[in-house]
Formats: C-alpha cells, sequence, structure tokens
C-alpha cells in the first residue's frame, strides 16, 4: 500500500479484533505508527503487532481496559501524543429494559461512551498544538436509529454521536477533525454472538439467523465488510476530509434510509 499517513501515530481502541483490527491493519500499511489495545489471547496479539509492524513504522499493545478511567488516564500518558484517535473498543448486551442487569449498562457506557470521552480530553491538547490531528468515533446505525432490546448499546451510540459533533465544534479552529462512523451489521465476533444467541433462541440454523433475523433490517441482505469501514477511516484521516467534520457518516448497506 502507500505510505499517506508516514510520520502520523494511530491508537486505536478495540483493535485486537474485527473493526478495530481491520482500521489498525490498513493504518498501518499507509505508515503509521499504531497503538494497539484490546483483549484477546497474548501470542495472537503479540503476532499482530509483529505482523503490523513489518511495514516499518513502530506498532505497540496496550492492554488498557476501556472501562477504567484509571486505565485510559495511565496508557495515554505513557503511549505520548497521538495524531489519529479511533475509538472503536464496544460490547454489546441484549436484553429488554426491564431485566437489563444494571452491571451490564454501566459497562456497555463507560467502554463504548465514556471512555471516548477520556481517550479524547487526553488526547485533543497536543493535537492542537500541532494543529492536526482526527478522531474518528466508531458508533453504529444504532446511533441513529433503535431497535428493541438494546437499550444500552442505542443509549451508548447516540450519546457517541452527540459527543462527536461537540468535539467538532470544540476543535474545528485548530486542525482537528471528530467524526462518527456509523456501520450496519458487520460479521464480526460482535455479532457472530447474536447469531448463535437468535438460532438457538428461535431454533433455527445459524445461517438462517444470519439471513432472516439479523439481516433483516439491512436492505443489501449483505454484511458490511470490515474493510469498508476501514477504508473510511483512512479517508477521514486523509487531506481531502479536512472538512469533514462533526458528521456521522453511515455504511450500513441502506439500513437507515427507510
Ligand atoms: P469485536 O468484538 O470484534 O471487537 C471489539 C474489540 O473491543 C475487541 O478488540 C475487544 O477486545 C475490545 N474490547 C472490548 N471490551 C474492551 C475493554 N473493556 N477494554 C478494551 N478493549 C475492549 O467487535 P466489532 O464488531 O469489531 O466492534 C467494534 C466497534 O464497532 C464497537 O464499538 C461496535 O459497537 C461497533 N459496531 C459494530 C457493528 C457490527 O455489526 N459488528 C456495527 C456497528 C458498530
Amino acid at each position: 500500500m502507500g505510505q499517506s499517513l508516514k510520520g502520523r501515530t494511530a491508537l486505536v481502541t478495540g483493535s485486537t479484533s474485527g473493526i478495530g483490527q481491520a482500521i489498525a491493519e490498513l493504518y498501518a500499511s499507509e505508515g503509521a505508527g499504531i497503538v494497539l489495545n484490546g483483549f484477546g489471547d497474548a501470542a495472537a496479539i503479540e503476532a499482530l503487532r509483529r505482523r503490523l509492524s513489518g511495514h516499518g513504522a513502530s506498532v505497540e499493545y496496550d492492554g488498557a481496559d476501556m472501562s477504567k478511567a484509571s486505565e485510559i488516564e495511565a496508557m495515554m500518558k505513557r503511549i505520548g501524543d497521538i495524531d489519529i484517535l479511533v475509538n472503536n473498543a464496544g460490547i454489546q448486551f441484549v436484553s429488554p429494559v426491564e431485566s437489563f442487569p444494571p452491571e451490564r449498562w454501566d459497562a456497555i457506557i463507560a467502554i463504548n461512551l465514556t471512555s471516548a470521552f477520556h481517550t479524547t480530553r487526553l488526547a485533543l491538547p497536543a493535537m492542537k498544538r500541532k494543529r492536526w490531528g482526527r478522531i474518528v468515533n466508531i458508533a453504529s446505525a444504532h446511533g441513529l436509529i433503535a431497535s428493541p432490546n438494546k437499550s444500552a448499546y442505542i443509549a451508548a451510540k447516540h450519546g457517541l454521536v452527540g459527543f462527536t459533533k461537540a468535539i467538532a465544534l470544540e476543535a474545528a479552529e485548530h486542525g482537528v477533525t471528530a467524526n462518527s462512523i456509523c456501520p450496519g451489521f458487520v460479521h464480526t465476533p460482535l455479532v457472530e454472538k447474536q447469531i448463535q444467541d437468535r438460532a438457538k433462541e428461535l431454533g433455527i440454523t445459524p445461517e438462517r439467523a444470519a439471513r432472516d433475523v439479523i439481516l433483516a433490517p439491512q436492505p443489501t441482505k449483505e454484511f458490511v465488510k470490515v474493510e469498508e469501514i476501514a477504508a473510511m477511516a483512512l479517508y477521514l484521516a486523509s487531506p481531502a476530509a479536512a472538512s469533514i467534520t462533526g458528521t456521522a457518516i453511515s455504511i450500513d448497506g441502506g439500513w437507515t434510509a427507510r
């Protein structure tokens, strides 16, 4: 690939899997230094780190738990200035609100929303000083519209879209942009769990649950690919996107066009 991000350093939270990993891979292939973050098998994470460092720039890993402000603060202090911040770490839990476990609500709000507040407040001063920065928040179609039984996730993602707009306004005169990407369903471990749960619940095959239940609201009836999200995250970091700020960009196969 090219060298369009040469000299930049990007932190991608939750980049040991799925969408975050695809963004880290594309950014690394474009010459960016990368800070990986997220949970998972230590050997697999080290293999990913080594593979990405093959592109030339430095790639490090920090296992900060994004539900804990103190761990986020320690990570941000340790890694120093970053040019691109991708707030991607996220979890899901599906339940009617009456039986939604309060500790799951707290975890979703902490990881999917509050972590972006902490990383942003700590990364922004250096971006403003350098007069260049990119903040890319991975929200969701559920940052724009709702579905039943996902109240915490939908509250967090709507919050993230709003937070992004506020930061875009605060940073607008400092060369820093902030945008949300709002994916529809992407076939990652986060969605695989929902497919398996729905198949079990309805007594149907996972293939049928994916096609007839999970993809029902997505007009293309195809999962969005992680590479498509990564390509938008790269575009948002490019000079061509300098005036794109405060937006929520849908990549959802037409879901929110309904
Ligand atoms: P995934 O489960 O494949 O990856 C989630 C990542 O977040 C992993 O690296 C995981 O280790 C990390 N993570 C989870 N809890 C963490 C914590 N406490 N601290 C640090 N890291 C933590 O899921 P994904 O589908 O790639 O999701 C990535 C983002 O995209 C999430 O914010 C999700 O809400 C959003 N999203 C996903 C879809 C989809 O259909 N998959 C759609 C819209 C939005």
